[in-house]
């Protein structure tokens, strides 16, 4: 990262926080982030999730972060929406239609007015900003890239299994020996993206506590997006996901033993590194691994130690103040801004 560039007329008051986020545990600490900054947050959500079901436009993280910012996701089931009742799942049953993604009745709102929008040629960072403002979020929500990405997973034998089919209808079962993101070679970095990063304002930059493999990567492997981000003056800072040696939810511990990475937050550090040389400035490990902090700050990165496991509300706005002030005092260190 340069630090040769420097931005005198910029105000910590007006600075801009770009966070890069999945579904459930990027959208936590964005929550946290919203309280702390609003407008001044920007937060550009995993789009290679996404699919075409019952020829409804799907953006799993994308509505998780909306839900989550807007406070109306639902938090027993962990995705989706709250007060949810699900007639149409039921009628469609009875049709005997494939039944196995639930899609319940508020959110079918969702899911129809993006693919009405998308079909009349607005783009889905168009779309996600109208979706966003009606539902009155106040940051910036859009997608890592404007073009049709998908993640697929490699069995063992090799045979590829598209995501949703893996994560929903398997329940991350089968095991894994790899992934890929078909169509990101053609894929650019969205509208938003674009924005953020040429936005003067910005002052930080933070990978959320998200999958790395399948959350985190498919946005840094969108051409452009790594590169500029890197190179910008910003500094950038992960939060693991991997505490104690194990994930708060999904599949993330799960894939690191079958890609036979070391089951911690070094291991998810080390990944970083290795994926990305030179892309991470900062690394937010939990208190209960402290003991790993010199090996990831041997990889080049500075290490806080924080309550990362995110519960109540508090605990992602504290999370949220502790990421910004590790970006303040690098930002300070190293003279990047
Ligand atoms: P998905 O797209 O819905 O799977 O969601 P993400 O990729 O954003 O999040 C999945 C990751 O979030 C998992 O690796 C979890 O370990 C992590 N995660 C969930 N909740 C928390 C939390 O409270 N703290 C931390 N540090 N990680 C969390």
């Amino acid at each position: 990262m340069p630090s040769d560039q420097n931005s005198p007329n910029k105000k910590p008051t007006d600075s801009i926080c770009l966070a890069l986020s999945g579904g459930v545990g990027g959208a936590k600490l964005a929550l946290g982030l919203n309280h702390l900054l609003a407008e001044q947050l920007h937060v550009m959500a995993n789009t290679s999730d996404d699919f075409t079901h019952l020829g409804l436009n799907i953006c799993p993280d994308l509505d998780t972060v909306m839900y989550t910012l807007a406070t109306i996701n639902n938090k027993e089931l962990g995705w989706g929406l709250a007060n949810e009742s699900w007639q149409f799942m039921d009628a469609l049953e009875q049709l005997n239609q494939p039944h196995w993604f639930r899609l319940g009745d508020r959110d079918l709102a969702t899911h129809v007015t993006r693919t009405e929008l998308l079909r009349q040629g607005n783009t889905l960072s168009q779309v996600t900003q109208q979706l966003s403002q009606a539902l009155g979020i106040k940051s910036t929500l859009f997608p890592m890239t404007e073009q049709s990405v998908a993640t697929f997973v490699r069995l063992e034998n090799g045979s590829p299994l598209a995501f949703q089919e893996y994560f929903v209808k398997q329940q991350c079962e089968p095991k894994i020996s790899g992934y890929y993101f078909q169509g990101i070679d053609a894929a650019g970095p969205s509208q938003g993206f674009l924005d953020s990063i040429q936005d003067s304002r910005l002052c930080s930059i933070i990978l959320c506590p998200s999958n790395p493999f399948v959350s985190i990567e498919p946005i840094l492997s969108v051409p452009g997006i790594t590169a500029a981000l890197t190179n910008h003056p910003a500094p950038v800072i992960a939060v693991s996901p991997i505490i104690a040696g194990q994930a708060v939810k999904g599949p993330t511990a799960k894939m690191m033993q079958e890609l036979n990475m070391p089951l911690s937050a070094l291991g998810v550090a080390e990944y970083y590194q290795k994926q990305h040389s030179g892309l991470l400035d900062g690394f937010i490990i939990d208190h209960k691994d402290h003991a790993l902090k010199p090996q990831i700050e041997a990889l080049g990165m500075s290490v806080l130690t924080a309550n990362t496991m995110m519960n109540t509300l508090q605990d992602r706005v504290t999370l949220a103040e502790q990421c910004l002030s590790l970006a303040a005092n690098l930002t300070h260190e190293h003279g990047l801004l």
